[in-house]
């Protein structure tokens, strides 16, 4: 009984850590009613537009194909033009709402591409302003831009139907 009660703690995270391996993708993909809660911005039946946790830059997100693909070239040419649709829009949003002065589009395709989560195709979508990259590169973490993370969340869900949406 002791030892149960000692090693619980430990099982505990292990269990949590075991379930932590379904695909973090997937999980916002089919949990709907979580979309606030996972800063979901924009979704329809091809993909989902969510806020990055870890943001290289405040207003970064990613669009992402509901399917659960490793390989880009497996994705249907619709979905992936439609995603390519959903970046332009995008980027048109961080322009005239976020006053992006840039952006940048990119996937990082496999693990040796350097996705975090090789498993499920995911496109970032980044705004930059002038002179961000000093700011960046010496004081940029999730600390920084932890206080605002929930109004830039709750600024972009107020344009995202009306920039994304046919
Ligand atoms: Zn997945």
């Amino acid at each position: 009984m002791n030892n149960d009660i000692l090693y619980a703690p430990w099982r505990d995270q292990y269990v949590a850590g075991a379930k932590n391996i379904e695909c973090v993708f997937c999980k916002i993909s089919k949990n709907i009613d979580s979309d606030i809660e996972n800063r979901v911005l924009y979704r329809d039946e091809i993909c989902f537009v969510v806020m990055n946790l870890y943001p290289y830059t405040p207003g970064h997100f990613m669009i992402i194909p509901h399917r659960h693909l490793q390989n880009l070239e497996d994705l249907p040419e619709n979905e992936w033009l439609h995603i390519t649709k959903l970046a332009q829009r995008g980027v048109k949003l961080l322009k005239e709402k976020f006053r992006a002065n840039g952006a940048n589009i990119g996937m990082n395709l496999g693990e040796s591409g350097g996705a975090g989560i090789a498993e499920h195709l995911h496109l970032h979508v980044l705004p930059r302003f002038n002179r961000d990259t000093n700011f960046m590169t010496t004081v940029a973490n999730v600390r920084v831009y932890s206080t605002d993370f929930e109004a830039i969340y709750n600024n972009f869900i107020n344009f995202a139907e009306q920039y994304f949406k046919d």
